[in-house]
């Protein structure tokens, strides 16, 4: 009736349908490796005897036991990503902010202290003041620009640091040896955002940080098609986020991992690309007679010009931001011109995108709340594509008229 294919492995199952259909397998092929990384997309893994299960089951981050718990796919991923950040352990997770709660629950419960800065994603910024304050974890925000702040903050029982550099939406840095030797000395854990940088453009673990981690939903996918984030560093800290990362259900689907450890064979192209477009529309914007400020590390007159020298010496990333004469209003009307650039909330995607934070929050926020944030309210927030730098240009001219 049915004839096995070489491929199905166990000819012991017998020819009826049911059971042969509820064995059928992928066999490797003898001699031979696949030159695309295999998608093991599978929930779990069968083992051969008792002891080998047992053992599975109790090594931490074992990928081969249960998908939740890790996966070949979501392995590889890990491995890469801790190469590109000189690190060799990391923990993938189903989104950035899965891996910033991980991060969170495995170094700070009832009783302790975070301290972090006050610029951060508002994923972020939700976890700190929300969350937190609800598992009896007190946080306290503090200026980036201000390394001794961090240092003013920490009390007896503070245990974790929280930073982004350069962070969301005004691209500030945050002076990550100052930081970090403070805290090496007071054995403080530190963790920092490295979305917006990129492994290529920043290696914080090289300045003294312990965790280092990334949102792969922006640059390390890189084409707008998956939710994941990844957390590397030093092993026994990886070990520890694991834990709570599988309890909490935020390890990856292996398609997902799959996605971005495709999207990562052209990171370089594409951050290269990245930064090389934005500097150009950050020199080109901030020559426009209708832009107030522009914010972007990598230009000359940038505040901060000399630590972003040192801490991203390949380049200051895809991401800038800018603040357009006439406030809310004339911000909205440039975005509302725009033709080639697309209104979106991400950024690391093949096409350049924008948000207008006041009036993305206008919708959620009192006005009052709007200017507690600190955000200019002309502020726009831009996502360099791969478009040609000449045509993002002419459509940013056009709409800002
Ligand atoms: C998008 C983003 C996050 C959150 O990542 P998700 O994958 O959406 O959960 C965290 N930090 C930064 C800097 C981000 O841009």
């Amino acid at each position: 009736m049915f004839a096995h294919p070489d491929s199905w492995p166990e000819p012991s199952t017998g020819s009826d349908p049911w059971t042969l259909l509820s064995h059928a397998a992928v066999t490797p092929p003898e001699g031979s490796v696949p030159i695309a990384p295999p998608l093991y997309q599978t929930a779990a893994f069968s083992a051969e005897d008792a002891e080998g299960f047992a053992r599975m089951a109790t090594t931490p981050m074992h990928e081969g036991f249960y998908t939740r718990y890790g996966n070949p796919t979501t392995r590889a991923l890990e491995r890469a990503v801790a190469a590109l950040e000189g690190s060799t352990a990391a923990v993938a997770t189903a989104s950035g902010m899965g891996a910033i709660t991980a991060v969170l629950l495995a170094f700070a419960g009832a009783g302790d202290h975070v301290v972090a800065q006050r610029l951060l994603y508002g994923g972020t910024t939700g976890l700190l003041t929300r969350l937190a304050p609800r598992l009896g974890i007190t946080v306290d925000l503090v200026d980036q620009d201000d390394t001794a702040a961090f240092a003013r903050a920490a009390r007896p029982n503070t245990k974790l640091i929280l930073l982004e550099s350069p962070s969301n939406p005004l691209l500030r840095l945050t002076d990550l040896a100052g930081v970090a030797a403070f805290a090496r000395d007071r054995g403080i854990v530190t963790m920092i955002d490295n979305t917006i940088a990129t492994p290529l453009n920043q290696r914080p673990l090289g300045f003294g940080i312990d965790l280092v981690m990334h949102s792969a939903t922006k640059y390390l996918s890189g084409h707008g098609d998956v939710s994941a984030g990844i957390v590397t560093g030093r092993a026994d800290l990886v070990e520890r986020v694991w834990h709570e990362a599988h309890l909490l259900g935020a390890t990856p689907d292996p398609f997902a991992s799959w996605l971005v450890l495709r999207g990562l064979r052209t990171l370089p192209m594409r951050v290269a690309r990245q930064n090389a477009t934005a500097l150009a529309v950050a020199r080109h914007l901030a020559a426009h007679p209708r832009i107030t400020a522009v914010h972007y590390p990598g230009l000359d007159g940038h505040p901060q010009r000399d630590l972003a020298r040192r801490q991203m010496p390949e380049g200051a990333g895809g991401l800038l931001s800018f603040e357009v004469a006439g406030g809310l209003d004339a911000a909205e009307a440039m975005m509302s011109r725009l033709r080639l650039i697309r209104r979106s909330a991400s950024f690391g995607t093949p096409m350049t995108v924008a948000v207008h934070p006041a009036a993305m929050w206008s919708a959620m926020m009192t006005p009052d709340q709007l200017t507690l944030t600190g955000l200019p309210a002309g502020l726009i927030r831009l996502g360099l594509g791969f478009e040609d730098p000449a045509a993002i240009i002419a459509d940013l001219d056009a709409a800002l008229g």
